[in-house]
This record gives structure tokens, C-alpha cells and sequence, in this order.
């Protein structure tokens, strides 16, 4: 699965303090809400065709043949760049069920549960099936198929060999599977990655190969990438897929030692030094203290207050939300003061919205 954070101001504003709880909105959403009888809705009735590729069955609908030509080019793109690290083929074609937009695969019926705006794709273990949209830029479809595809390989390894099967997906910690499809996909250096680890610098809070896997407290898609980008970095991307045979097989304390020849803790030990090693020139002349104050964050609102756009006289902020309860509406507010003046519109008062997507999408004027 692939979920986004990315908070992009589209304004100037640089005084609003984005405060993102991410564990409001991790939630796992392919397994929730699978009790018995409760179906999607759907609005469309979709007619799929196929398109094949040397790799791929692109399962599609869009009539937008160039879009559609260039995703099946970048599929097999993909196919060849993961074929390099997993040393594997699919003897099959693998299926990929394209969907034109999000709205569209949130009501997909491929798989069970809620799809939440945060997902932006999902890839299935029995079928191996990848789902998922055509997104908002062509960068971000990249990465989601990329991401993907990376699962896909990750189900094949586990199936096709004679000491593991699908069971032993349940050995792999989250932050082993979703970091690794980061890091496969986004590659060494992404500068998102990089944002959240120098801030695990600033608060003195790298966490240890343990607490990755244990806590929940640290989220397991950049922490996971910038495990796996040390990995890499350190002793050459074929350590991949003998550290992720190794775990599967034997659980994470013995595959690293299998792996390495020493244990977690020297493991987490020499990630930590590199992290300090790499982020501390940067921070040596960093201001702990952003300039300007701030109006909006969880005193007056949210906790979780993003994609501020302010009104073209500068007077007013309009800002997504959950401010209350647990949906994320569009607020107004003063840009001078952050006081709160309404909320403009809510998905749970207007039946016309079924979501607002918090993260690719702001208020406009
Ligand atoms: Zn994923």
C-alpha cells in the first residue's frame, strides 16, 4: 500500500505552523470495516478492457490512449529496474487494474474495506492484482506504480520459493515492506525522506531497529526508506533479498544476524551514527526557532491543519482541518489573529462531498 503525506502550501504564507498527527490518519484501511454485508458504494459501472504488455495485464476503462500507452511503457520500466534487485521473472502476466482517478478506486471492488485519500494504491497477496488510480501529476503515478510493483515482486519472492509462502509475510515487520517499496521507488536520495529524519536528529529521536518494529510510534514508510537507503548505501542493494529470505524465513533478530553477522543492536547503532553523521552539518547553523508566529495549530484547532490559502486582500486563511471531530473540513479563519471564524463547508453537511483530499487539494478564492 501506498500512503502520501505530503502537505504542499500553495500560498506564500510561511507564518502557519502545519502540525500533522500522523497517526490520525494511519490507519490501516484495507482492514477495517470488513464485516459481513457492508459494500461499497459505487456510482459508476465501469467497463474494463485489457491491454497487454510482455509483463502486464492492465486492466483499464479511460479513453485517454496516450496516458494509457505511457503507463504500460512504465510498467514494464519498472518491471526491469525491480527484475535487477529481486533477480526474479514473472512467469505470468501480472495484473494491474487501473482506475481513471481516486474517487473511482475508492469504490473499486478488488479489495475488501475502506479506501481512505491517503491510499494511493494496493497490491494484494493471493492474485497478486495492483490497484490503483492514475494520480494527480505523472511523478506521483510513477511512484505509486513503482511502489507497487515493488510489492508485487515482494509477494512473488515469498510465494515461489520452497521455504516460505505468504505466511511468512507476518515475520516481515511493516517498515521492511513499505520502506523498501520506498526506497526502490523513490530511490537513494528523496528530499521528503530527508525532512523527517533531520527533524529525528533535531529531537534527538532516532529510534533502534526495535523500536522501528515495536512501538508503532514511528512511521514505517520514511523511517522504513531511510533504513533501507542505509542498507543500500552501506553494503550494495544485493543485500536486499537475502535480508528480506533471511527475515521471512527466520524472523528479524536471526535474519540480521544471518544477514550481517552481528546483532539488532549494532545494526541500529551504526543507522543512528550515519543519520547524526549526515544531518548534523546541516542543523549546525539552523535557527530552533522559525521566525514569524503562529496563528493557526492545536490550541486553536487541529491537530492536523493543512493546504492554507489565503484570500488575494490577505485578510482572511481558509485551511483544511480535523479540527472537529474526525473529518477534515474546510475552515475559514483570520489571518492576522488565527481566530477561527467558521467552518466553511464539512463532508458530514454537505451530501455532495463524499471527501475533501487533504493532501493534494486547498481552498481556493
Ligand atoms: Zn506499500
Amino acid at each position: 500500500m501506498t500512503k502520501f503525506y505530503f502537505i504542499k502550501s500553495k500560498t506564500q504564507l510561511l507564518f502557519i505552523l502545519l502540525v500533522i498527527l500522523i497517526s490520525a490518519c494511519f490507519i490501516n484501511n484495507t482492514a477495517q470495516a470488513q464485516y459481513f454485508g457492508q459494500n461499497k458504494v459505487r456510482y459508476k459501472n465501469l467497463k474494463f478492457k485489457v491491454y497487454k504488455t510482455p509483463h502486464f495485464e492492465i486492466y483499464y476503462y479511460m479513453r485517454n490512449d496516450s496516458l494509457l500507452k505511457r503507463f504500460a511503457q512504465e510498467s514494464e520500466l519498472w518491471y526491469t529496474l525491480h527484475q535487477q534487485v529481486f533477480r526474479d521473472t514473472f512467469k505470468r502476466p501480472n495484473p494491474i487494474i487501473l482506475y481513471a482517478d481516486h474517487p473511482d478506486f475508492q469504490q473499486t471492488t478488488a479489495i475488501d474495506g475502506e479506501i481512505g485519500v491517503g491510499t494511493g494504491g494496493v497490491t494484494e497477496g493471493l492474485k497478486n492484482r495492483v490497484v490503483m488510480p492514475v494520480m494527480e501529476t505523472n511523478q506521483t503515478t510513477r511512484h505509486v506504480l513503482g511502489h507497487e510493483l515493488v510489492h508485487a515482486f515482494q509477494y512473488h519472492m515469498l510465494l515461489g520459493s520452497d521455504s516460505s509462502g505468504l505466511g511468512n509475510i507476518n515475520n516481515l515487520p511493516l517498515w521492511m515492506i513499505e520502506g523498501m517499496a520506498e526506497y526502490l521507488s523513490l530511490g537513494k536520495r528523496d528530499a521528503y525522506t530527508a525532512m523527517w529524519m533531520r527533524d529525528a536528529y533535531l529531537n534527538k529521536d532516532i529510534p533502534s531497529i526495535r523500536d522501528l518494529t515495536e512501538s508503532g510510534k514511528y512511521f514505517p514508510y520514511r523511517y522504513g526508506e531511510a533504513f533501507w537507503s542505509y542498507l543500500g548505501s552501506t553494503y550494495g542493494d544485493t543485500i536486499i533479498v537475502p535480508f528480506f529470505k533471511n527475515t521471512a524465513r527466520y524472523g528479524l533478530e536471526y535474519g540480521i544476524r544471518r544477514t550481517f553477522g552481528y546483532d539488532d543492536k549494532t545494526l541500529s547503532n551504526l543507522w543512528k551514527n550515519s543519520i547524526i553523521n549526515t544531518y548534523k552539518p546541516y542543523l549546525k547553523d539552523t535557527s530552533q526557532i522559525p521566525p514569524g508566529h503562529r496563528i493557526i495549530d492545536n490550541k486553536n484547532s487541529g491537530e492536523m491543519n493543512v493546504a492554507p490559502a489565503v484570500s488575494p486582500d490577505g485578510k482572511y486563511i481558509s485551511f483544511l482541518s480535523e479540527k472537529d471531530l474526525f473529518s477534515i473540513d474546510l475552515f475559514l479563519a483570520d489571518a492576522k489573529t488565527g481566530k477561527i471564524i467558521r467552518r466553511l463547508t464539512s463532508k458530514t453537511s454537505n451530501t455532495h462531498i463524499d471527501e475533501f483530499n487533504f493532501i493534494e487539494s486547498a481552498g481556493a478564492w
